[in-house]
């Protein structure tokens, strides 16, 4: 059969709401014309993350029921300690609420101010703790990784060359930990090849260096690894996973992707005297070692959502689901960041709206006019999510300017998938009538969140 269909049938269902173009105008404007202050019923298909917005199984919410919210010892814990063992191989399993505690833990233990911490690319949540914490994130993303219109098989990878000149030029006394997330989510979900993982590490461990995995998505790079990379066709997602691990000495997840859950997150490493640092932490600001934040019922869902993210036909869908979106917008000139990656497609505001520089928006513009022609909502990933000033006052953009619709997993059908094609085809109909914004108010830290905008007349 040559029928893509999706691999589960729906046994609960939740209404979307519908809404006219006056009324989407109007919420625009309520909402600063920032996405993120939308209301769920203002919108109609919501591609603003795949994080916690993933569909739970029918056994998954079976499993909730018979979570143990003891406080010390749950045997809810041990299951899930015991998921995310066989997946990594990682001794100490630290559970948080979701990835960004992961984060500010691990770089609450590891790092000093003044230090530099590099990655293929960092997530906002990952730069922002790194940068709260006083220390620098670096990008060394690949020549290649930041050209939204080349095709290549693994454009999330990290330039090694480039972070072997870093740590030369920075001195490896002061990188305390160096990172590759899989797959590279500010980079257009792009998958990370085997080999850029062993190498990395090989480069790390010559000079001292600890290497940290952010695997969010290990699952969805690790199925990209077994159609692209060569010796890896025959091998399990579960193989392909261990090896993937086996390079790193600790990882931090957000369990809101690839653990097929609503919440949840971990730090997972094999030091001792970090792991005990980490847990430290955890008890003053997330919780008790075996529940770190969650509710107990929580970390059961996680442990059966690690066993269904592990299946073939689902990554299969998953990651065909996305491609089948970027194969309608090619239909109609959309232009997207190339190829698909695993979780959302990218649209590339650049080549979208050449006539709006990057220090007014493109991105955002375009995320206001698709909500505003369908109420699908997606988000900005540029100026807005990484643009800086330099001292003059003057924008610094960040490579790209993109505007992601992510996917949640299990959540929408191929009909759901065509409305959101048609609305982009809309929206890029328009894009002469594009117009410029400012910021009229932000905060000190990941802005996108909160800032306000306004339109430049
Ligand atoms: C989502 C995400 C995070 C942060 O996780 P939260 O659960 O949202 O706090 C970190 N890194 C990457 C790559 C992510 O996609």
């Amino acid at each position: 059969m040559k029928t893509r269909i999706e691999p589960f049938k729906i046994k609960s269902v939740e209404e979307i709401p519908m809404t006219t173009v006056e009324q989407r105008e109007q919420f625009l404007k309520e909402a600063f014309y920032n996405p993120f202050y939308l209301k769920s019923e203002q919108i109609t298909i919501d591609l603003l993350t795949d994080s916690g917005t993933t569909a739970m199984s029918a056994k998954q919410w079976g499993v909730l029921m018979d979570g143990d919210e003891a406080y010390a010892g749950s045997r809810s814990y041990y299951r899930f300690e015991n998921a995310v063992k066989k997946i990594t191989g990682f001794k100490h399993i630290i559970p948080t609420h979701q990835g960004r505690a992961a984060e500010r833990i691990l770089f609450g233990v590891m790092c000093k101010a003044g230090q530099t911490i590099p990655n293929n690319t960092h997530f906002d949540t990952t730069r922002g703790n790194i940068e709260y914490s006083g220390a620098n994130a670096l990008d060394l993303p690949t020549a290649i990784g930041t050209r939204p219109d080349l095709e290549a098989d693994f454009k999330g990878n990290i330039d090694l060359d480039k972070l072997r000149e870093a740590i030369v030029e920075i001195g490896p006394e002061n990188i305390p930990l160096g990172m590759i997330t899989v797959t590279n989510n500010s980079g257009g979900g792009q998958p990370v090849s085997m080999e850029n993982i062993r190498e990395t590490k090989k480069i790390l461990a010559e000079y001292g260096i600890p290497f940290f995995i952010d695997c969010c998505r290990f699952a969805e790079n690790a199925y990209f690894i077994k159609l692209r990379e060569k010796g890896y066709e025959n091998k399990s997602i579960m193989e392909i996973a261990n090896e993937m691990f086996s390079y790193a000495d600790g990882c931090t997840m957000s369990a809101k992707k690839d653990g097929l859950s609503n919440t949840g997150g971990f730090i997972a490493l094999n030091d001792d005297s970090i792991a005990e640092k980490c847990r430290t932490l955890l008890i003053v600001t997330e919780g008790f070692p075996t529940y770190g934040g969650l509710a107990r019922r929580d970390l059961e869902a996680l442990a059966q959502g690690f066993e269904e993210v592990m299946d073939v036909n689902y990554l299969k869908y998953r990651i065909e689901q996305v491609q089948y979106l970027g194969e309608l917008l090619d239909k109609d000139g959309v232009p997207f960041l190339r190829p698909t990656g695993g979780h959302a497609v990218y649209i590339d505001a650049k080549a979208f709206a050449p006539n709006i520089a990057p220090q007014y928006f493109p991105g955002q513009a375009i995320a206001n006019e698709l909500y505003r022609v369908s109420g699908v909502r997606g988000v900005e990933i540029g100026s807005v999510m990484f643009g800086k000033e330099d001292e003059n006052g003057n924008h610094i953009a960040p490579p790209m300017e993109l505007v992601r619709l992510a996917i949640p997993r299990r959540v929408y059908t191929k009909s759901h998938i065509e409305y959101v094609a048609e609305a982009c085809v809309e929206a890029y109909k328009n894009r002469n009538e594009l117009k410029p914004l400012k910021i009229t108010w932000q905060p000190q830290f990941l802005r996108h969140f909160t800032a306000k905008f306004e339109y430049i007349k």
